[in-house]
């Protein structure tokens, strides 16, 4: 499962991150998660929790921040909101868009104590 990968990824992440600070507990981790990333936020929420169990991130608040898509236009240079991917430029029904936002998959910040 694609989810499940991500979330021990980050369970790592915040592992380490901790260890390297000294810290004994981890309150919270955030994360910017792009409707286009091709994430699903539930189900990595589910493998979180199943996957943190017993480790040092067991507690911590998984907080995941959706990033809206917005598309820009190479025909006639319209910014807009992407709802679903593909789909045309809304002002002038093109195809070639390209994506600014939404791809993203990052670790934003982990809260030790
Ligand atoms: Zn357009």
């Amino acid at each position: 499962m694609h989810e499940m990968s991500i979330a021990i990824n980050i369970i790592d992440l915040a592992t380490d991150f901790a260890q390297k600070e000294n810290a004994h507990v981890i309150e919270r981790i955030q994360l910017d998660v792009g409707t286009l990333s091709g994430v699903l936020i539930d189900s990595l929420s589910f493998c979180f929790d199943a996957a943190s169990k017993n480790t040092i991130v067991e507690n911590a608040e998984l907080v995941i921040n959706a990033i809206p898509a917005k598309g820009n236009c190479t025909d006639c240079n319209n910014h807009f909101d992407v709802e679903q991917w593909p789909s045309p430029c809304p002002q002038c029904g093109g195809y070639f868009i390209t994506v600014s936002s939404g791809k993203e998959l990052k670790v934003k910040s982990i809260t030790i104590n």
